[in-house]
């Protein structure tokens, strides 16, 4: 199912609405925090907008790029598409929960995440 641009505009947008709201709650509930204090506050702020930034443009890579004619990386062999699963993505700018497609090597029985997609590494 392929989010238009449009509703990937407000799916940011609301995400990032919500954390500015959580920003300025924090501000007026937290008498004279310490630097450490604002620095925690705010790198957990930011990691819930890299993590919505890294949700939205990584399911538009999937969406645009069906794998096709994908081969298992330990036998070579063509996958078959098994549909779409939840996966846990581990990356430089936090974990995200992502819907991805799924698929199986019938020869030697391995089930794995497209290869070349944005996160095709694990
Ligand atoms: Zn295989």
């Amino acid at each position: 199912m392929r989010k238009t641009r449009q509703q990937r505009q407000i799916e940011l947008e609301t995400k990032t609405n919500e954390i500015i709201q959580q920003l300025l709650d924090w501000t007026e509930q937290t008498e004279r925090p310490n630097l450490t204090q604002i620095e925690d506050e705010i790198l957990a702020l930011r990691e819930q907008l890299s993590q919505a930034m890294l949700e939205s443009v990584v399911s538009a890579q999937e969406a645009t790029q069906p794998a096709q004619g994908e081969r298992c990386p330990t036998c070579g062999q063509p996958l078959r598409f098994k549909g779409r699963r939840q996966a846990q993505v581990a990356s430089r700018v936090g974990a995200a929960d992502l819907e991805r497609g799924y698929y199986h090597c019938p020869a030697c029985g391995q089930g794995i995440f497209p290869p070349g997609s944005a996160t095709g590494a694990e």
